[in-house]
Parts: structure tokens; sequence; C-alpha cells
């Protein structure tokens, strides 16, 4: 029989439907693969008796023809997300034990359409990291390694434990996060495709906020196909979420394999910055080529605030999370620290729930929104975002999708970069200006370094046009053809 945990979400689909395997077996290849694999350390929390009556339901769906769009494909939630009565974390130590009385729109329209969660996937806490490396449950491990080089490597975060199940063929696709690069960053890391849809294209109701301005779930998968199947069930106008925009989904799967013929693709210079690994220049002029033999018109585009985007980011996205986090104050949620009075329970509680990199954050953010700077940083780096989102506007006057790097590196080894934040944050330096501009941004892997580790790249789009970034990813990821698995799997394949 085929290896069930090797199909794409759509050949699984046509597989269900034709009745070559059955939703339990589906599943219950994944839950196996998923205890072969528990040292990956990629759910915080398992749920894999649910999963199996879900399974069940889902063939009996099948058996009588009335199948759902994803039914019976195992997934992995992001620990961020609601689900009622089964404990959601953030990967904080804060809110351990918290069982949400309510589900997520996100996850609640994923299960509508018969998707099954395998688990709540490891993250970093509260979102807050670009490696996995900041969780309370312990980091994920990558599948991936280095050639001839034993050490494990990160993920990539925040959406570490997401990427990794799906790369290591535990769950067919995953939901993530994306504050500033949480979805796109881990899917280069993983060699796998994800997808930040445009700001309010997806609900943020019961996802657990960090910067809910640039806060943006979103799907991995694969393939583009696979993640355009999951964001048709993500996406949708949610009377719930203020910032929800009330447009119709189309059908992003139409756009796989159109042709990209006279589809204008922008190069912005300011992304060839100092200190990116060489081989992901190479990459992205190849990947240019790439798009150039399918019929896409290249052209120069200039984004010139791009260079002050992470400064501001680091301003804005700690002033919204002191402000988000300010509720964890051991009175209603998880943790709580008894003191001799209220505000030194408010200290004990938030000291030990907290680890030192929310922390730092919310410190910066509280000094940058106190009275005597609001002007200075908070209301500066507003202005410096409306900048940086004016670049993309201009820059779609010429060009209809971006083409750039996802990260500046590949996957790095557990605790390289953790000592000094600022290398950290450099990390995002790619995906931070969509982030802070609202638009809408996709990584697929094209390539492999030469100690053999994947590498992606990022299409970025116009507000509302994912449906042009599926196109696009569709054309790349045909040219790239990306066939490797992660060293842990080679052999394993179908
Ligand atoms: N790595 C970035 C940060 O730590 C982005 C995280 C995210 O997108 N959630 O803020």
């Amino acid at each position: 029989m085929t290896n069930l945990t090797h199909l794409t979400i759509r050949a699984a689909l046509d597989g269900l439907e034709k009745k070559d395997f059955t939703a339990t077996e589906l599943v219950d290849a994944h839950i196996a693969a998923a205890e072969a694999a528990r040292g990956l350390n990629c759910f915080i929390t398992e749920t894999f008796d649910a999963a199996r009556e879900q399974a069940k339901a889902a063939d009996e769906r099948y058996a009588k023809g009335e199948a759902l769009p994803l039914d019976g494909i195992p997934v992995a939630m992001k620990d961020l997300f609601c689900t009622e009565g089964v404990q959601t974390t953030a990967a904080s130590k804060i809110l351990e034990g918290f069982k949400p009385p309510y589900e997520s729109t996100v996850s609640g329209q994923m299960k509508r359409d018969g998707a099954i969660t395998l688990g709540k996937a490891n993250l970093d806490e509260f979102a807050m990291g670009s490696s996995n490396g900041t969780s309370a449950f312990g980091g994920v491990v990558n599948p991936w390694k280095r050639k001839g080089d034993n050490r494990d490597l990160v993920p990539g975060g925040s959406s570490g434990g997401s990427a990794a199940a799906v790369a290591a063929r535990i769950a067919m696709g995953a939901t993530g996060t994306d504050t500033g690069g949480s979805i796109r960053q881990p899917a280069a890391f993983c060699g796998i495709t994800g997808i930040k849809p445009t700001y309010g294209r997806c609900s943020r109701f019961g996802v657990i906020a960090f910067a809910s301005s640039l806060d943006q779930p979103g799907p991995f998968g694969r393939t583009a196909e696979d993640c355009a199947l999951l964001l048709k069930s993500m996406a949708g106008y949610d009377a719930k979420d203020s910032t929800s925009v009330n447009a119709p989904v189309p059908d992003y799967a139409a756009s796989i394999g159109q042709s990209v013929k006279g589809l204008k693709v922008g190069v912005p210079k300011e992304y060839r910055v100092e200190g990116t690994n060489e081989e992901i220049i190479a990459l992205w002029d190849k990947g240019v080529e790439m798009l150039k033999d399918a019929g896409a018109e290249i052209v120069d585009v200039s984004l010139p605030h791009t260079k002050y985007a992470l400064q501001t980011y680091y301003v804005i996205a700690p002033a919204e999370c002191s402000s988000n986090l300010a509720r964890y104050d051991g009175v209603r949620f998880g943790l709580r620290v008894e003191g001799d009075n209220l505000i030194d329970t408010y200290e004990n509680t938030r000291a030990q729930g907290f680890g030192a990199e929310v922390r730092r954050r919310i410190l910066i953010g509280t000094y940058v929104l106190s009275a005597g700077y609001y002007d200075a940083y908070y209301n500066q780096a507003r202005r410096v975002r409306k900048l940086i989102w004016q670049d993309f506007i201009d820059a779609y006057k010429q060009c209809d999708v971006l083409l750039t790097p996802t990260a500046p590196t590949p996957a790095f080894a557990i605790g390289e970069n953790l000592q000094d934040p600022v290398t950290m944050y450099l990390n995002d330096i790619f995906t931070i200006p969509a982030s802070m501009a609202g638009m809408p941004g996709m990584s697929l892997p094209v390539g492999l370094s030469a100690d053999g580790l994947p590498l992606g790249l990022q299409l970025i789009g116009q507000p509302f046009a994912e449906e042009t970034l599926f196109k696009a990813a569709s054309a790349l990821e045909k040219a790239a053809n990306f066939t490797d698995l992660p060293q842990t799997l080679m052999g394993k394949a179908a």
C-alpha cells in the first residue's frame, strides 16, 4: 500500500473519495509517525483519541457520499489557537492547564470542514521567537540535519512545531500564525510551504494575541495546492474579529497551474542586504530565472524604507504585546503564585509564569508606551510603518508580486543564536516588511544549501491577491521541483 504519510492533501482527498484507504487508516498512519518522532517535540498536547473518533465519523460520511471539503485530513494545530476543552498554552507556563471554554474561529472552521487535529503544536512562548527556543515545553527539533553533522537544528519559529510536523510527515498540513515571519521562516527552515495571508483575511478570534495589528493565521503544507485547500477553509469574514475583512473567499486551488505569462515580478534591490548567505542570494537569482522562463516579466523595484522595518517592528510588536499580555495576572487564567497582597501576587505570577524573552518584550513595550517616550518611539514607529506600507503600494504600480529570499540563513543549530537576541531578531529581516504593511507573503522550498539544508524563497503579493501568490508559487514550485526529504525520513518515502 502507498505510504500514507507521504501523500499530499490533494492526493489523500482523492484516495479517500475513491476508497483506496479509509480516514481511520490515514489518521492511524500519522499517529504512528507522530509516536515514532516524539523526539522532535512537535506537540505540547496530543489529541490522538479524539482524532481516532473523528476519523470514524469521517469514514461514515465517505461511506454515505457526504464527505466534507477536508474530511479525514490529519493536521497539527499551533497551540496558540484556543480549542474548546483542550489545553491551550501558547507554550507558556502561565497558561499551563488552561482549557478554553470556546473554539477559535479558524480551528472551528477547519473542524467544520472535516480536518482532524492530531495535537496542539509547540511554538515559541506567546509566538515570540524565531527558533522555538523560548517554548516553556522545550524546543522543537528540525527533522533536517546538515550533511555530515549530527547536531540538532532549530525548525524556525515561532510556528516551529507546526512546520516540523508537516516536514516530518507527522501531519499533512498545519496552522500557524505570523506576526513578523512565524509562518514563512519556519516553512523555509523545514523545506515546506507556508502562507501568511493579507492582514484581515483569517479571523484572529480565539487566537492568543501577541501583537494584534500584525498577527495573522495561515496554513502550512508540502505544496502550494495543499496550502490553497487549507486557506480556503481557514479564511473568511468573522463578526467576532473587528479587523476581519468582509470579502468573498475565492477557490484558491483554482490558481494552481495557471500560467504566469505576463505576470510582473518585482525584485526589490534593498533585499540584497549584507550578511545574507551567498547561497541564498544565488538561489534568489535562480528563482528569478525560473519565473522568467515560465513567462513572467521581471522588474527591478525599490522599497526604500526596508532598512527601518526591523527596528520599527521591535517597537510596535513589544508595545502591543505589553498591553495584550497584561491580562495574565493570576486572577483569571492559568498560573497563580500567591503573594502577601494583590500586587505581590501579580508580580510573583508574572515573574514565574513568563520566560525571559516574553519579559524582555513586555519591558521594552512598557517603556516605549510610557508617557515620556510614547511620541519618540511608538508614534514615530507608527509613522515609519506607514512609509513602509507606502513603499509596497508604490512598488505595486510596477509589478504584481515581489520575489525575495525568506530568511538570511538556513536553519541554525539549537542554542546557536539564543544568547544574542539581536542576531535572532535579524532572522526576520525579509519577512517583517510585509508584516508591517499587512501584505500577504508566502514561502516555498526552492533548493538545498551545500550542506543539505532547505532554502526558501518568498513571494509577497498585493492585499487580498492571494490567488496571484498561489499562481506564482505553483509556477516556481514546478520549476524548482523540490523533492528532497529530511535526512531523518530518507528511505521511508512511498
Ligand atoms: N520572530 C519574530 C518575533 O520574535 C516573529 C514572530 C512571529 O511572527 N510570531 O517577533
